[in-house]
């Protein structure tokens, strides 16, 4: 084993927690091959939320500057009431907040975040990138694993990670539990430039306007030159697909009783793209000897909590640091990173699910939600989000660990305000 990080590691699937993987090797001296199906290594789709454990996960990346250059930092989480235009609740994300949890609340395009995760790669040594490669197969032997493409190319390692999403090819290899399941949720989303957005709303705030079987999500990207809109509704019309052509008319419809700034912004996405949203149940063994799977292809969830992309992060830096800890024994590393994320990964799907009905509650489940949220002080709300956005003790060993980081550019405002852009 003295030359074990000779030889590369194969990743399938060149999204953000393939890139991140790549680069955690990398750090380490572990050599990777990505293969991607598409014809480029590209994110396309709009914003993505960054709780402070992704900013955790940027400190041991090296990734900290340029994400802070690209996000927009906002100064709350706010919940609408979509009926009523009243105010639920707020959660400032100034100092008190930053103090809590030692790193910053951010907005980021997809597009954005992939490009830098995509850049720090280019720029590490041993990542080799091969788009247009759509891996179909898997060879698993004692001494490694053998990947071929639709189009006949083989791709030899020692271990393969199989970061290929939703939809992964190697996770029919690895667990083979089928398709995954669709939630019966339908979400439409769009990127606009500032000056389209009604100036009333230019909020430099994360919005959620909950609404019964509905809600709209708001908020600035790219430094307040883009905002980004999310609406989501309730229908059992579509059985499976990921990004398929939408039905405006069924959008409106599903929207017909919030309130009218809920059906302005509404009218504000003109794209015709809907995403058919999926999960699974939480498993806790997604590695077969030298083959493991990452981000959406172990554990998919609803994006209700805003954590999938920074799950496959956490996983990136986990599993690089298993594989460090175990000198080259990929079996006895992708059964310590497992075990390391199942039961927090395993929790962020189960309460992404949980969020979902909170936020489309109707009735008495409504009035309740409203009456607790309102009635929590800052204090509390950030006591519920301490197993989310809190430091994960062993998620790395402890030597491994970042200190607190330093402030972001573009971070800290006054709290509790809520200047526009
Ligand atoms: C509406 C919505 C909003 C969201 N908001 C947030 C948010 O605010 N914050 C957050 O953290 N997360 C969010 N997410 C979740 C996040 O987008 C995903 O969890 C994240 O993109 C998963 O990354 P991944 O690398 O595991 O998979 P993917 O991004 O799906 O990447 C998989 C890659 O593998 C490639 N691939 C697939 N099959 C093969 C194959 N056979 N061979 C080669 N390549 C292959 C694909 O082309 C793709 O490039 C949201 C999701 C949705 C739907």
């Amino acid at each position: 084993m003295s030359d074990w990080k000779s030889e590369q590691v194969v990743i399938v699937g060149g999204g953000i927690g393939g890139l991140a993987a790549a680069l955690a090797l990398a750090q380490n001296g572990i050599p990777s091959q990505v293969v991607e199906q598409a014809p480029e290594f590209k994110e396309i789709g709009a914003g993505i939320q960054l709780g402070p454990n992704v900013f955790r996960m940027f400190e041991v990346l090296g990734l900290t500057a340029p994400i802070g250059a690209l996000a927009v930092f906002p100064d709350n989480l706010i919940m609408m009431d979509s009926v009523t235009a009243e105010e639920v609740t707020r959660i400032p994300l100034g100092d008190a907040f930053r103090d809590r949890f030692h790193y910053p609340y951010a907005l980021i395009h997809r597009a954005d975040l992939h490009k830098v995760l995509l850049e720090a790669c280019r720029a590490s040594g041993p990542i080799k990138l091969d788009a247009s490669q759509k891996v179909v197969a898997v060879d698993q032997r004692n001494d490694g694993v053998t990947v071929r493409t639709e189009s006949g190319k083989e791709y030899r390692g020692a271990a393969l990670i199989g970061a290929d999403g939703l939809w992964s090819t190697v996770r029919q290899i690895v667990v083979g539990d089928g398709a995954p399941k669709p939630a019966g949720h339908i979400t439409y989303r769009a990127v606009l430039p500032t000056a389209a957005m009604p100036e009333q709303w230019r909020w430099r705030d994360m919005v959620l306007w909950a609404g019964e079987k509905v809600h709209l999500v708001h908020y600035p990207l790219r430094t307040g030159e883009l905002f980004n809109l999310v609406a989501v509704f309730h229908s059992n019309r579509y059985e499976e697909g990921w990004d398929s052509f939408g039905d405006p008319a069924e959008l409106h419809e599903r929207f017909a009783k919030t309130c009218e700034p809920v059906r302005t912004l509404l009218n504000k996405i003109e794209s015709w793209r809907m995403w058919v949203l999926c999960d699974r149940p939480p498993i806790k063994d997604w590695s077969r000897g030298r083959v493991t799977l990452l981000g959406d292809a172990a554990h998919p969830m609803l994006q209700y909590l805003a954590q999938g992309a920074g799950m496959s992060i956490e996983d990136a830096v986990c599993l690089a640091d298993r594989v460090v800890a175990s000198g080259g024994d990929y079996a006895a590393a992708f059964r310590a990173y497992q075990q390391a994320r199942y039961l927090r990964t395993g929790r962020v799907q189960i309460m992404a699910r949980v969020y979902g009905e909170f936020y489309h509650a109707s009735g008495v489940a409504k009035e309740l939600r409203n009456m607790m949220l309102a009635s929590r002080s800052a204090e509390d709300a950030m006591d519920g989000m301490a197993w989310l956005y809190g430091e994960q003790k062993d998620l790395l060993r402890g030597a491994a660990r970042p200190p607190p980081s330093p402030r972001v550019r573009g971070e800290g405002r006054d709290e509790g305000a809520s200047p526009r852009f």
